[in-house]
């Protein structure tokens, strides 16, 4: 009997050291979006999230006639006030696009939607066509004061690359608040993680194959983002070649840099998310000269030949992904 009872206590006591785990799945930014926290604070903080997230969306979102991007966009000159939220995110936008030298370029809507890639009604443009719209891509002439910006009649705006690495910073922050200390957000190919899992380890993001199901690698997180940007993640075939929605605003068509995926690990999912895409149009070897001359973040690289590099901070930071174990992985050192 009394060892019953031993038994029964040792389960009640081992069951109240588990913390809650809560879950909670929402559609937004075209992505499926999946939550977890733990935790007696977890249930509340993910009914924000939700609630956070759609409002996020409704500000951003470049096809809803209701955003407040789409106001922005349809302006026609002239100036429009601005939420905080979307004037935060435009400065940090600006500020990517300028120090990756106009790789990203949150005016390159105009290109993406000319091939397809915002109704799925995909279309290769003539070559006149292409550089007309790269004429137009041009980050440089967007004027944010303040809380208000003015773009040029013509010229669109487009978060596609930024607003989920955002929108998970911004939660993180939010959920701290609200007491949430070990949670992790998944928005498509942004992870975001908020302390370690419960027990204290380490979370484990998986970088995917560009080329196939499994993970290439596993990464080891805490506290952080890790965003990955891949052709392969939006892609049309067309006359035996691939096009995919990372455009190169040089050339108003899919960049063709050679690499088929990167992912960016560090504390800013917003500075995650846009470097993520600008590194991808870069290129290898640009990439690596990136990361050096600016750190304060990490990346994976991988090329259409298979080649794959990280750089220096993530050494003892992954493991090769189960049926990867032989590959060669390089080092980026500063
Ligand atoms: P991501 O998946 O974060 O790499 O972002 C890709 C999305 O950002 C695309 O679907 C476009 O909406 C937009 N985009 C494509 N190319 C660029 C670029 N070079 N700079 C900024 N945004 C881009
Ligand atoms: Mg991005």
């Amino acid at each position: 009997m009394k060892r019953i009872f031993l038994l029964l206590l040792g389960l009640l006591l081992l069951s109240g050291c588990q913390p809650q785990k809560h879950d909670s799945q929402t559609f937004a930014m075209d992505t499926i979006m999946q939550f977890t926290a733990y935790g007696p604070k977890g249930q509340q903080a993910l009914a924000h999230a939700s609630a956070r997230v759609q409002e996020l969306d409704q500000l951003f979102s470049v096809t809803r006639s209701t955003s407040e991007i789409y106001a922005v966009n349809h302006a026609q000159g002239e100036p429009v006030a601005l939420s905080e939220d979307t004037a935060r995110l435009l400065a940090q936008s600006l500020e990517l696009c300028s120090q990756t030298g106009g790789a990203l370029d949150i005016t390159a809507y105009p290109a993406v939607r000319a091939w397809g890639f915002t109704t799925g009604d995909y279309q290769v443009p003539s070559a006149d066509e292409l550089s007309a719209l790269a004429a137009q891509i041009d980050y440089t002439q967007v004027e944010l004061t303040e809380n208000q910006v003015r773009l040029p009649d013509g010229m669109e705006l487009d978060f596609g690359a930024v607003a989920k690495g955002y929108t998970g910073e911004v939660l993180a922050q939010e959920l701290r608040e609200l007491g949430v200390e070990s949670a992790i957000l998944t928005l498509g190919g942004n992870v975001q993680t908020i302390g370690s899992r419960p027990g204290g380890d380490p979370w484990r993001i998986g970088v995917q194959d560009p080329e196939g199901d499994g993970y290439l690698m596993v990464l080891s997180l805490v506290d952080q983002a890790a965003v990955t940007s891949g052709g392969y993640q939006r892609f049309f075939d067309a006359d035996g070649e691939r096009y995919w929605h990372i455009m190169d605003p040089a050339s108003a068509a899919p960049a063709r840099s050679g690499l088929t995926s990167v992912t960016i690990v560090g504390d800013s999912g917003t500075q995650c998310d846009g470097l993520s895409t600008a590194l991808f149009v870069l290129g290898w070897e640009d990439a690596a000269g990136f990361w050096r001359e600016h750190q304060g973040f990490d990346a994976v690289l991988v090329d259409e030949d298979g080649r794959i590099a990280i750089t220096a901070g993530l050494e003892d930071r992954y493991v090769l992904g189960p049926g990867y174990e032989d590959r060669t992985v390089e080092v980026i050192r500063p």
